[in-house]
């Protein structure tokens, strides 16, 4: 039986991972350190025998006994919120954590692949966005401890394949959903629905004009799933091209959730990027790869996930203690 690692595993992406490779006959090491992912994710496959748990802070040394033949490493705060709250926990997930994992793949002859991010494009001056485009990153802007991490992240990745011979793989992401997000981690999905559910008006950054592509969670893994097991070494863009402006997608979720509340304008975020969109030409070439949910189809499925939560869950405003 094949063995991998996922970082990452009680998180969003991370606990969805977990259950593709448990169904694709895989022995899963699940590792976390649970500053922001939720065991609740993973608490099905406790009870399995190819799976196991390790709570760990990936940005220590990582030992894992046994052979090891894949790593995910998808460890990282996501959430622009979050990376104000622990700035420095996201610098050390993306660049320690990686180093002591790429070690781990050196040290085990096992392939790894990272979770980079369109957050490496910044705020793009180039529409849409290739893998070959350099980016527009602020290094010293609140985002840049994510952008960075992740910059420094897919360097590192490249160095040890070059020089060290690791079978590396780095795919770049772009905005994902589905269930299994956190609904208060400030995310624009989790927050318009949440607002909608619990009848508060949906809060609208800057005039709304900015644009993201949204990716449903299962395309997502397909993605991923195939980059791994292909032989491609350059960073590929996994994503969705619909693009949608955030006030419009604001009048969609009212429309979906049948709420009775308006959007409301707050604030623009600080170096909050202008215009997303993945250019997945590489994907579609190397992977044979394309997203197959739309975005009415994968709001639905996200919409049902929410309205599942407990009264109690929903309430809950987002007061964790990231010390
Ligand atoms: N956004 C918004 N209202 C919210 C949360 C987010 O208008 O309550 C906007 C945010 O300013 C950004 C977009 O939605 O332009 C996507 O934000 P998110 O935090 O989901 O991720 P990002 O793509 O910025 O990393």
């Amino acid at each position: 039986m094949k063995r991998i690692l996922i970082t990452g595993a009680a998180g969003f992406l991370g606990s969805h991972l977990c259950d593709r490779f448990i169904n694709e006959g895989f022995h899963v090491i699940g590792m976390d350190n649970l500053i922001t992912g939720d065991l609740k994710n993973i608490e099905h496959l406790f009870e399995l025998k190819n799976f196991e748990f390790y709570h760990h802070d990936v940005s220590k040394f990582v030992h894992v006994p046994g052979d090891l033949d894949c790593i995910l490493h998808f460890a990282s705060p996501a959430s622009p919120i979050d990376y104000l709250k622990i700035p420095i926990q996201t610098l050390k997930v993306g660049s320690l954590g990686t180093h002591n994992l790429l070690g781990l793949a050196k040290e085990k002859g096992a392939r790894i692949l990272i979770a980079s991010t369109s957050e490496v494009y910044g705020d793009p001056l180039v529409h849409p966005q290739n893998e070959d485009y350099y980016g527009n990153v602020n290094a010293i802007g609140p985002r840049g401890v994510y952008d960075e991490a992740k910059r420094f992240q897919e360097s590192i990745t490249m160095a040890y394949h070059t020089y060290h011979g690791v079978e590396t793989r780095i795919a770049r992401i772009f905005n994902t959903y589905g269930p299994r997000m956190r609904l208060n981690d400030g995310r624009v999905v989790p927050a318009f629905i949440g607002q909608a559910l619990r009848g508060e008006d949906l809060t609208v950054f800057g005039e709304g004009l900015q644009t993201r592509s949204f990716c449903y969670v299962d395309d997502l893994i397909e993605g991923i799933y195939r980059l791994l097991f292909s032989d491609y070494i350059n960073p590929v863009n996994i994503g969705n091209p619909d693009e949608i402006t955030i006030k419009d997608f604001a009048e969609e979720i009212i429309k979906l959730t049948g709420t009775e509340q308006k959007v409301i304008y707050k604030d623009l975020p600080v170096n909050d990027p202008l215009q997303r969109q993945p250019d997945i030409t590489r994907a579609k070439k190397v992977l044979g790869w394309e997203p197959k949910v739309d975005r009415s189809e994968g709001m639905k499925y996200t919409l049902d996930y929410f309205k599942g939560l407990s009264p109690k869950e929903l309430r809950k405003s987002e007061h964790r203690d990231f010390s």
